[in-house]
């Protein structure tokens, strides 16, 4: 087949990739790979298998394990899944399910993930209807329906079904992938490199761009937070376990509260510590900007030195340049802004 063949020669060289295919790293990677892009997941996908080979290795770590080595990565529920997943499969023998019915039982695995382990890991003929799928899907058939649609989805299924008859499933399943992410990109498919140009329907209209229909962008929501940043005088930084809310659960970050219209941010960050640590005048800092999700977050950096030995319940004193819990990138952010003002040693730098 042609388009297996393409891939065999022109499929990047991608750590996931290794033969013979291990169940549990197809797992890891496909649910590193939600949301995040292969060359930041490259690295860590190597980093996180080192630390965690294998679904025992996994199962047996803390959940502040795993999102010690997820940090950075962002969307740490998938982690938590991840870990929760490992849990119910040791539990269940120590096997991954082998079909994309059972797999979609497991936490955090929906219709692409369960279809992409079952094809990949054990051969299963369910086609992967990723947005680069579905792309390809419906300029080949030159869909007259929007690809994400129920029927839109079940005729390029159908069309990547005729493609199993005629090659491994999972082989056609990551040629597909690799094809709308190398060649039939959203803006410029390259015809002319590609393995299905001969009977594209697509590409014969002569504007293959047409496809996918433009979806309307969702806009993003603008929150604006204060960070209460309290260094010790041997330069520790105070960080406070995010337990609830839809973002950030189970960091560790300094003390954050959201900033209504109105609020002092410095007045704010102050309450954010009275009874818990005694603090100096607060300093502010350039805020920083961080997205998370469909958020755009703006947060104020407030600086207090502290004279405090003592360590509030439910926060810990690390150093801002290796925290050893888990925590977001937005830390890194927020301590370059307080080196910005105060020099690498903060409490010494503030006056
Ligand atoms: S021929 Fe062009 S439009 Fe058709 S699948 Fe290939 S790159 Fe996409």
């Amino acid at each position: 087949m042609r388009l297996v063949g393409w891939f065999e020669v022109h499929g990047r060289d991608l750590p996931w990739r290794e033969e013979p295919r291990d169940p549990y790293r197809v797992l890891v990677s496909e649910i590193m790979l939600q949301q995040t892009q292969v060359d930041r997941v490259v690295p860590r996908y190597r980093r996180f298998l080192a630390r965690f080979p294998d679904v025992i290795a996994l199962a047996s770590a803390t959940v502040e394990a795993v999102l010690e080595e997820w940090s950075g990565l962002g969307y740490y529920r998938r982690a938590r899944n991840l870990h929760a997943a490992a849990r119910v499969i040791v539990d269940a023998g120590g096997r991954l399910p082998a079909t994309a019915v059972e797999l979609r039982r497991l936490p955090g695995v929906g219709e692409y993930t369960a279809a992409a382990v079952a094809s990949l890991a054990f051969g299963e003929p369910v086609p992967v209807l990723d947005g680069n799928v579905l792309r390809v899907g419906a300029r080949f058939l030159a869909l007259d329906v929007p690809a994400r649609s129920a029927r839109g989805r079940r005729l390029v299924a159908g069309w990547v079904g005729e493609l199993m008859k005629d090659a491994p499933p999972g082989r056609v399943n990551e040629a597909l992938m690799e094809l709308g992410a190398t060649v039939c990109t959203f803006s410029t498919p390259a015809c002319s490199r590609c393995p299905l140009a001969g009977e594209c329907r697509g590409r014969t209209s002569g504007n293959p761009e047409r496809w996918p229909e433009r979806r309307r962008v969702r806009e993003p929501e603008r929150v604006t937070w204060t960070a209460a940043m309290v260094f010790d005088g041997s330069g520790r930084l105070l960080l406070r376990r995010i337990d609830g809310g839809p973002i950030l659960r189970g960091l560790w970050l300094p003390p954050l509260a959201r900033l209504d219209p109105g609020d002092d941010p410095v007045r704010l960050a102050a309450c954010l510590l009275e009874g818990k640590v005694v603090v100096e005048e607060g300093v502010r800092a350039v805020p920083v900007r961080h997205a998370i999700a469909h958020r755009r977050i703006e947060v104020h950096p407030i600086l207090f030195p502290s004279p405090a030995e003592a360590q509030p319940p439910d926060h810990c004193w690390v150093d801002p340049g290796a925290p050893g819990v888990p925590t977001s990138s937005l830390l890194g952010k927020l301590v370059d802004a307080a080196a910005a003002v105060c020099g690498p040693r903060f409490v010494a730098g503030i006056d």
